[in-house]
């Protein structure tokens, strides 16, 4: 049969991922494609499973059984073959579990994320110069570039870790929650970031996110996971329903077409309803 030229193969593929920790299974069998030029999210309710198989593919979680594999210009490779440098020219994960190290500049954490890409005791070269400073634009840390990273916010410092991890510059990026601690401008800027490194980079994103309406927002496919498995996975609409979304958290969830932004709205009914008096 001819191939689906349609279809750009998975930049990367886990396989029946098998997680655990210690002696506990968390996760079951888990299957996840991520395609260049595509956004996939991750969700679910706390402890399902979406940090832990977010940081499998990164091969930051051992796995007890199953497979990451990589694709890529050369082929499909076992992504546990790799070496770490060959990895982290590959993909980059931003995850909230970061201690930043003390007395560095902005600019020089950003500059971490050239490593991968640099010889052993060679300077910057133009093109990481290029990279360290179109990050920072990016992620409208170019003003407090020289700024020691003590002075900075949580949510400044996010912004930093969110730079390195794009200075890192790979065609895989894995985020964990980026939009945690950071006010609504930068939350809504970070989620246009991740549209515009698939849509205009070609990259395949994975992305844990809690917020419904942002994965609503910017996925092009769900993972919807519950107790360590996949409840339904596939394109949001089909994912992002009333009954998945309400099996899976467990209170009564609305979803509606917004005709006006073309997006869902996704509303979770509490048991207090509107605060506001509908007009007679
Ligand atoms: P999520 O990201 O969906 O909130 P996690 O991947 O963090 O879920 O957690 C999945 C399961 O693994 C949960 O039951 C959680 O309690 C457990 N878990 C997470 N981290 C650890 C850890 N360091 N040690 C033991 N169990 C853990």
């Amino acid at each position: 049969m001819p191939e689906n030229l349609s279809t750009p193969r998975p930049a990367l593929t886990g396989q029946e991922l098998h997680l655990r920790y210690g002696r506990t299974p968390v996760v079951h069998g888990v299957s996840i494609d991520l395609i260049p030029g595509t956004v996939t999210t991750l969700l679910g309710p706390n402890g399902s499973g979406k940090s832990t198989v977010l940081r499998s593919l990164a091969r930051l979680h051992p796995l007890g059984s199953g497979e990451i594999r990589l694709g890529g210009p050369e082929g499909e490779r076992d992504a546990a073959l790799l070496s770490a440098k060959e990895l982290a020219r590959a993909l980059t994960l931003f995850s909230q579990s970061r201690t930043s190290p003390q007395g560095l500049s902005v600019r020089d954490v950003v500059a971490f994320g050239r490593h991968p890409h640099r010889r052993r005791f060679a300077g910057l070269t133009d093109a990481d110069r290029a990279a360290i400073s179109h990050a920072m634009e990016l992620t409208g840390i170019a003003d407090f570039a020289p700024r020691g990273i003590g002075e900075l916010s949580g949510g400044e410092m996010q912004r930093v870790w969110l730079a390195s991890c794009l200075a890192q510059d790979t065609g895989i990026v894995l985020l964990d929650e980026p939009t945690n601690h950071l006010d609504l401008r930068y939350q809504i800027e970070t989620l246009d970031l991740v549209r515009d490194l698939a849509e205009i980079h070609g990259v395949a994103v994975g992305i844990v996110l809690h917020d419904l309406d942002h994965a609503a927002r910017i996925a092009d496919q769900v993972v919807l996971l519950s107790a360590g498995r996949i409840h339904a996975a596939g394109a949001v609409a089909d994912v992002l329903t009333s009954e998945h979304l309400s099996d899976v958290y467990d209170i009564p969830i609305d979803v509606a077409h917004d005709p006006g932004t073309g997006r869902l709205r996704i509303d979770a009914l509490g048991r207090h309803g509107a605060r506001v008096a509908a007009p007679v």
